[in-house]
């Protein structure tokens, strides 16, 4: 693939910018791809798109943003095992050096290695015509789900499976999930698919509440207020839930989650930032409960991911309510740090319907 295309950069106070940048050529082990979908999850608004926040990992290294991307690949660099032009693929969205022990364990959101590079962070992302990926980081999209669907799996609905995996959902658990932005929608969507019993929510954005109840996705969405974890309880027979989420990344929401957890109840929180208040004994140590902390998810649970939603007939782009262009990522960029949205994507092609 030979000329230029737009990129579009983060420069940190709640713009987007676009460069011209030579369309990329795969090396060793790499491919190209043409991107088809790019998601902006709120890791981008909250660490890169109003401020750079952070450093290593979180660090944002001025590059082609978008960590969510999903696409077709055009050109084969050499030495490819498995991919080849025409596959469609998901971007695990962290290259990991390969061979830390995180990275054996497929979990290069936690690769120890200065080599570990973050598409859309710390390497060109999504928000670009094409990109530049190593094969080792691809996923196969299946031809049941589309280039939405699979955007969203490569961060948000990866995360959200990864703190599913580790509580556990089955038929005899009660939810709940604070916080119904994308990531908590997802966790309402993909606790629904695994039989959970019955489902509750905690927002307070009116679309969002909407969108839920649109997909009939929780029994009973509460307001936040202090009284939630009571409510909840008198909701659950005065026992409260089995297993609780967290993403709302707000210190109060995670206190509800935890109190808001019956006896011996698991709480995942995934929602990022901030801090939390609670008391060991009465809230955790005395009712045994655990509270766990999730990060992303490994590239193979990704597969089975993956695999699970076309089982259930699943589709994650349901949570996508705005379709920008990329000449336009400034407008999604802006509605999504706004929040009056479910997900927003960046889209090309046949995505940008
Ligand atoms: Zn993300
Ligand atoms: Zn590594």
């Amino acid at each position: 693939m030979e000329g230029t295309m737009k990129g579009a950069y983060l420069p940190g106070n709640s713009t987007v910018v676009f460069k011209d940048v030579a369309i990329p050529r795969p090396g060793h082990g790499q491919v190209l791809v043409k991107t088809k979908c790019c998601t902006i999850c709120g890791s981008d608004i909250r660490a890169i798109y109003r401020e750079h926040t952070g450093k290593g990992a979180e660090g944002y290294q001025n590059v082609i943003a978008g960590h969510e991307p999903c696409g077709q690949v055009v050109e084969e660099g050499p030495g490819i095992r498995r991919f080849k032009k025409g596959s469609r693929v998901i971007v695990y969205h962290i290259s990991g050096c390969g061979v830390c022990h995180d990275c054996r364990m497929g979990y290069m959101i936690s690769c120890s290695s200065p080599l570990r590079a973050a598409y859309g962070w710390q390497r060109d992302g999504g928000m670009a015509e094409y990109m530049l990926c190593d094969e080792k980081d691809l996923v196969e999209l299946p031809p049941e789900l589309s280039y939405t669907d699979g955007a969203q799996v490569a961060c948000g609905f990866g995360t959200v499976y990864e703190a599913i995996t580790k509580v556990g959902i089955s038929g005899n658990d009660d939810v709940l999930v604070v916080g119904l932005g994308p990531v908590g929608l997802a966790t309402l969507m993909l606790c629904k698919a695994l039989g959970a019993r019955k489902l509750f929510g905690i927002e307070s954005n009116p679309l969002r509440i909407e969108l839920a109840n649109k997909l009939g996705l929780a029994d009973k969405i509460l307001k936040p207020a202090d009284s939630n974890a009571d409510e909840i309880k008198a909701l659950t027979g005065g026992r409260g839930v089995e297993r609780a989420f967290d993403a709302s990344a707000s210190d109060k929401g995670r206190a509800t989650a935890i109190r808001a957890a019956r006896q011996w109840g698991k709480i995942a929180l995934v929602g990022e930032g901030g801090t939390v208040n609670f008391n060991p004994s009465p809230d955790i140590i005395h009712p045994q409960k655990s509270i766990y902390g999730s990060w992303v998810t490994s590239i193979w649970l990704m597969e089975n991911l993956v695999e699970e939603l076309v089982r259930w007939n699943l589709h994650p782009d349901a949570l996508v309510t705005h379709r920008f262009p990329l000449e336009k990522a400034d407008e999604a960029y802006k509605l999504m740090a706004d929040g009056n949205c479910g997900k927003v994507a960046v889209c090309f092609d046949e995505e940008l319907k």
